[in-house]
């Protein structure tokens, strides 16, 4: 049975951008008569307003979004992390690291998405610190069902990439990948500045003998100068007074041709018309124009 899932980091309130991913995974698994479960990626309090996730809730209920099950919380799922982090320091696959920020800002190779990490912890034997995951020279590819082949070395690419920090906050990259297999996830639909960090994710997948699961990265929204719509960038919150406008609108930009007058249908006949018309080849890979917010 398909099982999909949408993850906001409660950061702030959801915009267009968080709005048209939760729109493409919701219509991904309800035309393929599916589940769509609701995960909060709350692992950065530092990052996360108070209330952010119950604000989450409440624009995808006003939104007509429905669930299935309860919402997951990934502050809760902590145990879990750690004992699989544990379990990847038993079998040294990973390890811990002592460097600071500034030794690694000075040793590592930039490149255009950060630092690579070069590894100088791996033969220490360290026993505090950050924690790291001992990657190796190969080429990880993987088939995305809408942007096509994508692949990465991650040794060469990224380095030797962090599990839990030495603050002791679990990184999104483990906390996502043993989430998605507690919670039986079979496609994971999400935006496409997450497809560089997907071979990171089936790279561990496959060390914790995990099923890989199916991926689709849907296109991004810019603002005019092409950055990504998000909070970082000023992105205004949702409107809860006329979901359908803005539903109409992400529908819109994901291709699917949707007549005039739906956005001044109700709720429930928006959501019926787009879970029965909604056709995956129709998305496109980018949103060519920028958009601007409304
Ligand atoms: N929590 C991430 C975000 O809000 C999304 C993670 C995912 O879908 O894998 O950007």
């Amino acid at each position: 049975m398909y099982r999909g899932r949408f993850a906001p980091s409660p950061t702030g309130p959801l915009h267009l951008g968080s709005l048209l991913a939760a729109v493409g995974s919701y219509l991904q698994a309800k035309s393929n008569k599916g589940n769509w479960l609701l995960r909060i990626e709350d692992i950065d309090p530092p990052r996360e307003p108070k209330g952010a996730a119950d604000l989450i809730l409440k624009d995808l209920e006003a939104f007509g979004f429905e669930w299935d099950g309860v919402p997951q919380y990934q502050s809760t799922h902590l145990a879990f992390y750690q004992d699989v982090v544990s379990d990847l320091l038993t079998m040294k696959k990973a390890y811990y690291c002592s460097c600071s920020r500034k030794l690694i800002s000075q040793t590592a190779i930039r490149n255009n998405t950060g630092f690579i990490y070069t590894g100088r912890c791996r033969e220490k034997s360290l026993s505090d610190g950050a924690i790291r995951l001992l990657t190796h020279d190969k080429m990880i590819y993987f088939n995305d069902k809408l942007q096509g082949t994508f692949k990465q070395n991650i040794e060469h690419e990224v380095g030797d990439f962090i599990l839990k920090r030495s603050d002791k906050q679990y990184a999104y990259h483990i906390a996502v990948v043993i989430d998605d297999h507690l919670q039986n996830i079979t496609e994971i639909v999400r935006g496409n500045d997450l497809l560089a960090v997907t071979p990171r994710h089936i790279y561990l997948q496959s060390i914790l003998n995990y099923h890989i699961p199916e991926y689709l990265h849907l296109p991004l929204i810019t603002h005019p100068n092409g950055d990504k719509l998000s909070k970082q960038t000023g992105a205004k919150p949702l409107n809860k007074k006329y979901p359908v406008q803005q539903l109409y609108k992400v529908l819109t930009m994901l291709g699917q041709n949707p007549d005039k007058s739906l956005q001044y249908e109700p709720l429930n006949n928006f959501w019926e018309w787009a879970i029965k018309n909604w056709e995956l080849a129709r998305v496109p890979r980018t949103i060519p124009q920028f958009v601007n917010e409304m």
